[in-house]
């Protein structure tokens, strides 16, 4: 593993020195960029709920915190397209493409940290 630049990204908030973001149509994934201690992370995430969205932790105060998911250490490529693109199943209309396009930047964290511009992160999923 040489070094890895992590990609500066609209929408992040910086709490106690962890970069931090909620991604997902429901708002359902958490993103820190960078590995970081779990306990730190989740601390972040919770700041960034409180402080940016107004919500009383990650879960709005409506579960318990032992019940919630582990944050992961994970590792992220940038996405420009959908899965499809570029085959012939992939439609002159895509909604999927449409979104990463109007996203400015799209998380697929399916990877390793041998794949091809991957950079580290932490992810806590609902
Ligand atoms: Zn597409």
């Amino acid at each position: 593993m040489t070094d890895v630049t992590l990609p500066d990204l609209v929408g992040f908030s910086n709490f106690n020195g962890i970069d931090v973001c909620v991604v997902g149509e429901e708002g359902d994934h958490w993103v820190a960029l960078g590995h970081h201690d779990p306990a730190d992370t989740l601390e972040a995430f919770n700041r960034y709920a409180r402080y940016v969205i107004g919500l009383d932790d990650v879960a709005d105060g409506l579960s318990d915190p032992d019940t919630w998911p582990p944050v992961e250490p994970l590792w992220a490529v940038l996405k420009e397209h959908c899965d499809e693109y570029g085959s012939a199943e992939h439609g002159e209309v895509c909604y999927e493409c449409r979104d990463i396009a109007e996203a400015g930047w799209w998380l697929d964290w399916g990877g390793t940290d041998q794949t091809p511009g991957a950079f580290p992160i932490m992810v806590l999923s609902f």
